[in-house]
């Protein structure tokens, strides 16, 4: 490309560009103190999420005034962000599977490395037509959500404790069209009573942190709800008692589908064998880290 790259753009009046604004905004980012990840990428989100300009549209129109409301809505996300807020609760909105979910404070944020436990899952469902299956501890939905939107014919239920990861989860239900899916309010310990097997396959992404590990947590995660991430002293809690749980609410040859800690393979195994499953195993995610274990009924 001809040209300096990094040159700024000529105001075409006396207020900042958009190319002006955006590069204050990517600098400020990057200089924040332990800045992480990829502050350019970042800043272009946040921008699009004010002015709906894309990286694209802002180098063809990065010479335009910034309208002063908006640069200054885009300054208050820069500034939340180095507040340490987390940019996905900032955008309202993230990506996972391919599918939008909106999230906020009280919803844990989709994270990539649970695509393995929609991937697993599917894959426990082919050739099973229209399969019943059941997501523990839903969250934002985007477990479930992601499975119906796969399995048109399937039907899918899912169990949040928390009100307001409910609303989140029954909003993103809707926003993807996903009519299969059945969200409910209730404690996965004592199962409102539309929960009815049999089961083709059931998911769960429950807390799995140490609870003495919660406080030294990157500072975004601590932003997010303890209720979602505490797994009890030693991380384990839900491991002990969702097996046996779900043992009897799967069909035949059912298959229990759990995400885990990078650290927690070879326990949360023992404890899906102990509870009476056959064929356990440990998956790894895309890093190489066990991240799901499966049993079958
Ligand atoms: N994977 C999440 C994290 O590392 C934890 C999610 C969970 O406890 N289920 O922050």
């Amino acid at each position: 490309m001809p040209g300096d790259h990094n040159a700024p753009l000529p105001r075409r009046d006396g207020g900042e560009t958009l190319e002006q604004l955006y590069r204050r905004g990517r600098k400020a980012l990057s200089d924040r103190p332990g800045a992480e990840g990829d502050t350019p990428m970042e800043a272009a989100l946040l921008f699009r999420g004010v002015f709906g300009l894309g990286r694209q549209e802002l180098l063809l129109r990065g010479g335009e005034a910034a309208s002063p409301d908006l640069a200054g809505a885009f300054w208050e996300l820069v500034r939340r962000r180095l507040a340490g807020e987390p940019l996905q609760y900032l955008l309202g909105e993230w990506e996972f599977y391919g599918l939008p979910f909106r999230v906020g404070p009280g919803v844990l944020i989709p994270r990539p490395e649970t695509e393995l436990l929609v991937d697993a899952a599917l894959e426990a469902v082919v050739g099973i037509s229209a399969p019943a299956l059941l997501d523990l501890c839903s969250g934002s939905g985007c477990v479930p959500v992601a499975i119906a939107c796969r399995r048109p014919d399937a039907r899918v239920t899912g169990v949040e404790l928390s009100p307001e990861a409910f609303r989140y989860f029954r909003e993103n239900a809707s926003l993807n069209g996903a009519g299969n899916v059945t969200p409910l309010l209730g404690d996965v310990f004592a199962l409102p009573p539309e929960v009815r097997g049999p089961f083709a396959a059931i998911t769960a992404n429950p807390p799995y942190i140490r609870r003495g590990e919660l406080a030294s947590l990157q500072a975004e995660v601590q932003r997010e709800p303890v209720l979602a991430l505490d797994g009890g002293e030693d991380g384990l809690d839900f491991y002990r008692r969702l097996p046996g749980l779900c043992l009897p609410l799967l069909a035949p040859g059912g298959v229990l589908l759990l995400e885990i800690g990078e650290d927690q393979g070879k326990a949360v195994a023992g404890l899906a064998a102990a509870a009476g499953f056959r064929q356990v195993e440990v998956r790894k995610d895309l890093s190489g880290l066990d991240r799901v274990v499966l049993g079958r009924r």
